[in-house]
């Protein structure tokens, strides 16, 4: 069987760029699978689809046009890898998230990444749900205050404006609708390893995963 690492955890904990860092250590695929929630999301913003449409959305995750090519995300031929990551999408996303008509149609999808030599994935419910007998389940996360201040750094540094009151306000309520949604809950996987990072860096967060891969 092809191995498995998934990474679990809220949002902006870090756990994609320690995944994706990880992939590139052992050679294996990554799959960011929030991109896919963030793509029905913007297709569906952009079509003006309701976001509690389930059966439209569901055919608009069953059908998503995009490709993954050399860290870029393309979607009908456009480049759509810096509009996934507005915030109006990531509060989009976690509202389709909700839906268990559009978890379903991603489900195989997400499924299809997992080839040789191996897979290292992030997600909310990728080692409760998608990936259930992977080789190893990370639960990553850091307070919510440390997640605000990263995610704000993050903005200015590309040169956007950010409110930190606002956007910690942000991620505590999209840490509470995908912790209290019926299906795929944001929670810890009784056989995942915690990983805290508030006072790691991304670095060390990368070593120890890679350290309990090994072992
Ligand atoms: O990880 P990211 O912030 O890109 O995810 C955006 C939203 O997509 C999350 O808030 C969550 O509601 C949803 N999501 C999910 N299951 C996943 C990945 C993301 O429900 N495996």
């Amino acid at each position: 069987t092809v191995p498995v690492i998934t990474l679990d955890g809220p949002s902006a904990s870090g756990k994609g760029s320690v995944a994706s860092l990880v992939a590139s250590r052992l050679g294996f695929h990554y799959l960011d699978s929030g991109s896919l929630y963030r793509l029905v999301a913007l297709l569906a913003l952009r079509r003006g689809v309701a976001l509690d449409d389930a059966a439209a959305l569901a055919s608009l995750a069953l059908t998503l046009p995009v490709r993954f090519t050399g860290g870029r995300i393309v979607a009908e031929g456009d480049d759509v890898s810096d509009a996934l990551r507005a915030e109006e999408v990531g509060n989009g996303a976690s509202k389709v998230g909700a839906l268990p008509e559009v978890r379903a149609a991603l489900l195989e999808r997400q499924r299809a990444f997992a080839v040789e030599p191996g897979l290292v994935t992030d997600g909310r419910d990728m080692g409760s749900v998608v990936f259930p007998d992977a080789a190893l389940k990370v639960f990553l996360t850091a307070d919510a205050a440390v997640r605000a201040d990263r995610r704000y750094k993050q903005l200015i540094g590309k040169g956007e404006s950010a409110n930190l009151a606002q956007i910690t306000q942000d991620i505590i309520e999209r840490d509470a609708r995908d912790a209290a949604r019926a299906v795929a809950p944001l929670r810890q996987e009784p056989d995942a390893m915690l990983l805290d990072t508030s006072a790691m860096t991304i670095d060390e967060a990368v070593d120890q995963v890679a350290q309990w891969y090994a072992s």
